[in-house]
């Protein structure tokens, strides 16, 4: 079933996965009317607390999708390793508007590499790797450092190994056997920049402006929105050829790389809500949740502006331990904390957004009152 149709307030949205992602979808079409319903592994997923109906099931489990197909009038995710033969059936048997085929190609990183490579855009050097040998013979072309990446399931650098040299290699057990792999040319940075893209059922696209990443062991760290060196142009650019050959409903991020001779590279596609725009709830007129509403319901979107300039500081577990109760002490900021019952070091359990014209002040404040680890 891939005919375009409205949703009308009322009617329910249902979301695969109940992740923050999840809760702050859900948020959004709350506050319009609309009615949701989540499926979600663990009991209490934070979109639990946010859904008319909350199915509590695996991701695989086919009644439970179905459950939830029946329940609802448009199909959604936010998590995007779903079973490949079981989110087709979703889309044979309910209205499923981002369709299966861009989710399975981006869910395996060789084939993500592939179709961006193919639609002209630019990515970084890799190949396919299945053994040691074949991560030499890469080098022999590319030079170290390279990075190792797992083709499915990575996120926030899990199944990435760093390899510098032939001796790292070597001292590495990389499980070639497990599960696929591709080894990619290291690149020394000079920034990481997104770029996400809201594309209605009906075809009309809105760009919210050039998001600058930084990382702190693989795991995104701030964002600070406009970026501060302007490759919005680059970006549409590399954007718009990808759109020509994958098609995408929704919203979606595009992540990039900078090397220091200026060089811009696509590095990967999140066909979902992003970590690096969740400071548009509060510096867009609408945010990424929003406008991901109203493309999958096939509601007109609106040009997107940016009111003010934006500082996100993702809070993981660590720094919750750290600033539990300092947290409130700045009224101006907006915390978000996503109610995730068990908090672990590296687990993204909030973020917080601070507006400011005076980006430079903002985070040279954050490092003398929070990085003082
Ligand atoms: P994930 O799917 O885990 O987000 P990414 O490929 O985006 O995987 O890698 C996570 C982070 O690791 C990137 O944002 C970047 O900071 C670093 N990284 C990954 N690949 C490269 C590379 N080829 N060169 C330099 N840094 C990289
Ligand atoms: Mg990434």
């Amino acid at each position: 079933m891939t005919l375009t149709k409205r949703i009308y307030p009322d009617q329910t949205i249902g979301i695969i996965g109940g992740g923050q992602l999840g809760k702050m979808l859900a948020q959004s079409a709350l506050r319009m009317g609309y009615k949701v319903a989540v499926l979600d592994p663990s009991e209490d997923a934070p979109a639990s607390a946010t859904s008319h109906l909350f199915i509590n099931a695996p991701f695989d489990d086919e009644q439970a999708l179905k459950q939830l197909g029946d329940a609802s009038d448009v199909i959604t995710y936010e998590f995007e390793n779903i079973d490949g033969p079981l989110l087709e059936e979703m889309v044979d048997e309910y209205y499923v508007p981002q369709g299966a085929d861009t989710l399975l190609t981006l869910q395996n990183r060789e084939d993500e590499k592939d179709a961006i490579r193919n639609s002209g855009a630019k990515v970084v050097p890799f190949e396919k790797v299945e053994s040691d040998e074949d991560v030499k013979a890469f080098t022999a072309k590319e030079n170290y450092p390279v990075i190792v990446k797992t083709a499915t399931g990575g996120y926030d650098g899990k199944g990435q190994y760093l390899i510098e040299s032939e001796a790292d290699l070597e001292d590495e057990t990389i499980p070639y056997g497990d599960t696929q792999f591709i080894a990619e040319k290291y690149l020394d940075l000079e920034r990481e920049v997104s770029l996400t893209v809201a594309r209605s059922a009906g075809g009309k696209e809105v760009i919210f402006p050039l998001q600058e990443n930084l990382h702190r062991n693989q795991i995104l760290y701030r964002t600070i929105a406009p970026s501060r060196i302007d490759y919005q142009k680059e970006a549409e650019l590399q954007v718009s050829k990808i759109m020509n050959k994958l098609h995408f409903t929704g919203v979606f991020t595009v992540e990039f790389f900078i090397d220091k001779s200026g060089v811009l590279y696509v590095n990967e596609i999140a066909p979902r809500p992003h970590n690096s725009a969740h400071h548009t709830i509060e510096s867009c007129n609408i945010s990424q949740f929003d406008a991901h509403i109203l493309a999958v319901t096939n509601q007109p979107l609106p040009e997107i502006t940016q009111h003010t300039p934006a500082i996100m500081m993702n809070l993981l577990g660590q720094d919750l331990d750290r600033l539990d109760n300092e947290l409130f002490d700045y009224p101006e900021w907006h915390v978000h904390l996503y109610g995730k019952t068990s908090r672990k070091p590296e687990r993204k359990m909030g973020h917080v957004t601070m507006l400011t014209d005076d980006v430079e002040a903002a985070l040279n404040q954050l490092k003398t009152d929070f990085e003082k680890e």
